[in-house]
């Protein structure tokens, strides 16, 4: 009889078909006369399969094989958006995409990005995310984003900031507390910061992250009028005053939190002054960040941009009759600049690479080489095709290349 028992899977039968969940949010399912080719089985708890008459080793390839090959199947149950999951064993590094793995801008900020997908559908998402998104969706293994990391930081040689900014809300991901004590124990690191729109947390996982000194918590709150809120968040859903009650308990738990509401004219302009009353209310008053609300290609843009000059007139005099510092710099921050990384290649260049999997948008791909992913567009995903890129994007070793 051999056990086997996985930390990050959760397995169900139905039907006949064995439902197989990654990380609570990404699941495929195995036809149980696939399985039973491996031999007679049972599930014995909700982490671990047990197969009869078979021993350890044999078992454990046979079903490391079905799950790779189902895994090509891998679905978002928030969105049914299929899924990449990305491992050491994957062959995908982690360098080079903006949407997933580790993103390094030279700057003393390095930002990390498990997973993609979001729980909430905001009208002015800067990168239409959400749960009406149809875009593919990534997840990463935690222990080699853990890995890759530790390298580059030895690389960067002084201390850092890491920063879980992720296309989506970061505590949809399993292992986010791991992740967290994993980059807590790191000596170089001096701050962990997680963008965050709060509503997956409650106070027994604040009571958790509370143990990790380093930890930033940077909360979104766009309105404190219950009908606004769930307007801007794109959900009837959305629970305000849960929001409310994670943001003061964080704030009088955490050594460090941050309010960065999003201000766009016309939506919640009006909610302005509100928001600074909340946050003056609170016993441990969090740092309070407004931002202007801006543009973007890939964006909802429900709203003209504000000129630059009239948002900050606006701040500097609710900065005086309010008595509290709402202009944020770089200092604010303390963003310096660091080693640079090498580029395996250039823009113009010519390369040869593998594709690997679908990129994010729809007739996009990811292929590998030289230790980097290189986005493509208009490249329909054929797996382990070999082709010729130009490279026209290549800043901060995110690479875009065209076919050739
Ligand atoms: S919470 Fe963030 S990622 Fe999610 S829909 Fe809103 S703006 Fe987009």
């Amino acid at each position: 009889m051999t056990s086997l028992n996985f930390k990050t899977l959760s397995f169900k039968k139905e039907g006949d078909e064995l439902i197989v969940t990654l990380l609570r949010l990404f699941y495929t399912k195995i036809p149980l006369p696939e399985l039973e080719k491996i031999g007679k089985f049972e599930i014995k708890d909700a982490h671990t399969i047990v197969f009869k008459n078979i021993e350890e080793s044999r078992a454990e390839k046979k079903f490391s094989f079905l799950l790779a090959k189902y895994f090509e199947d891998l679905r978002n149950r928030l969105t049914n958006n299929s899924t990449t999951y990305i491992h050491k064993n994957s062959g995908i590094p982690l360098i080079g995409n903006v949407s997933f793995g580790i993103v390094y801008r030279n700057s003393s900020i390095i930002e990390i990005k498990p997973i993609t997908s979001c729980n909430l559908n905001c009208v002015y998402c800067s990168i239409s995310e959400g749960l009406e998104s149809k875009k593919h969706d990534f997840v990463v293994e935690k222990d080699y984003l853990v890995e890759e990391l530790k390298k580059l930081i030895d690389f960067v040689g002084e201390k850092v900031e890491i920063h879980i900014g992720v296309q989506g809300e970061p505590f949809l991901y399993g292992d986010l507390e791991e992740l967290i004590a994993d980059i807590q124990k790191m000596k170089e690191v001096t701050r962990i910061s997680v963008d965050t729109n709060a509503t997956l947390l409650n106070k027994e996982t604040i009571d958790r992250l509370s143990k990790n000194d380093k930890l930033q918590l940077n909360f979104s709150l766009d309105a404190l009028d219950e009908k606004k809120a769930k307007e801007i968040a794109g959900t009837e859903r959305y629970n305000l005053n849960q929001v409310k009650e994670v943001i003061s308990y964080a704030a009088e738990k955490l050594n460090q939190t941050l309010i960065a509401p999003v201000i766009m004219q016309g939506y919640n302009d009006d909610q302005v002054e509100n928001i600074i009353q909340f946050v003056k209310s609170l016993k441990d008053q969090p740092r309070l960040g407004f931002q202007n609300f801006l543009t973007y290609k890939t964006g909802k843009n429900p709203a003209k941009v504000r000129p630059w000059k009239d948002f900050f007139k606006t701040l500097e005099q609710l900065e005086k009759k309010h008595d509290i510092k709402l202009k944020l710099s770089k200092e604010d921050f303390s963003i310096r600049k660091t080693k640079e990384l090498p580029k395996p290649f250039a823009e113009d260049g010519l390369i040869t690479a593998r594709i690997k999997c679908p990129d994010r948008f729809p007739n996009t791909s990811i292929a590998t080489a030289k230790d980097r992913t290189i986005s493509i567009p208009n490249c329909p995903f054929k797996k382990d095709k070999i082709v010729e890129l130009k490279i026209f994007r290549d800043k901060h070793n995110i690479f875009n290349g065209r076919l050739v």
